[in-house]
């Protein structure tokens, strides 16, 4: 069976409620309580295991197993897996993105599944150009990427268990402190990570815009 590790011990400082971000209400319930009610519904899966603020674990879900979190993003993941010494493959979620449908963890484990890769994320098509500024000024363009080719990368992400342990364990705490995202980790490792397409609309709730459109996506969902 699969387990799944939901990462909810940021601070979430950018969207000033004074609370980890994961306790802030949408729609009538946490955001923390939203991703593990659709992940409560995938039948795959057997375990959520939920990093929390070590001063918050009595907050966890029912249900779900609480650990206390790292310093940064990776290492509450590396918490979050240490905690269930099985379960395969490991799904990763961020409570930042309470809007993720349970349908979108089943097809990314069910793209893991039928695939050879190591770890398989949920992503969306970029519509804006991007381009990469030079480092020196932080301001004059360097190049502008394909956007053809472009995928903003989400979670869920779903991953083979010894392909995250050997990521994880491999890496040292400054490696873990750089990753924005776990299946990078694995990259790093020469691993095969493949995307599986997901709507722009599985926001990631950081500012306090963000809340105000997923408070608006969901009450268009409920019309
Ligand atoms: O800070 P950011 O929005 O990038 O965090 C993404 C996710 O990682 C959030 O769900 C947050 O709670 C979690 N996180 C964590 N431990 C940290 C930092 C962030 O679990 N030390």
């Amino acid at each position: 069976m699969a387990v799944a590790l939901i990462v909810a011990a940021g601070r979430g400082e950018r969207l000033g409620s004074g609370r980890p971000k994961a306790f802030v209400t949408l729609g009538g319930k946490s955001m923390l309580r939203w991703s593990v009610e659709a992940l409560q519904s995938v039948a795959a899966i057997d375990r959520i295991v939920v990093a929390l603020p070590a001063d918050s674990l009595s907050e966890a879900p029912p249900g779900t197993i609480a650990v206390a979190g790292g310093a940064v993003r990776s290492a509450s993941v590396r918490e979050a897996l240490r905690a269930v010494e099985s379960g395969d493959p490991v799904v990763v979620h961020d409570a930042a993105r309470p809007l993720a449908p349970a349908r979108l963890f089943e097809r990314a484990l069910a793209q893991l599944e039928r695939s050879g890769a190591d770890a398989v994320v949920a992503a969306a098509p970029v519509s804006d150009t991007i381009k990469e500024v030079h480092a020196s000024d932080g301001r004059t363009v360097a190049r502008t990427l394909e956007r053809s080719r472009l995928w903003a990368v989400q979670t869920p992400q779903v991953f083979r268990r010894a392909a995250l342990e050997r990521a994880l364990l491999a890496a040292g705490e400054e490696t873990l402190a750089m990753a924005t995202d776990d299946a990078w980790l694995v990259e790093q490792m020469g691993g095969v990570v493949e995307i599986v397409e997901s709507s722009p609309a599985n926001l990631k709730i950081t500012t306090p815009t963000d809340l105000t459109l997923a408070e608006l996506l969901l009450e268009e969902a409920r019309t």
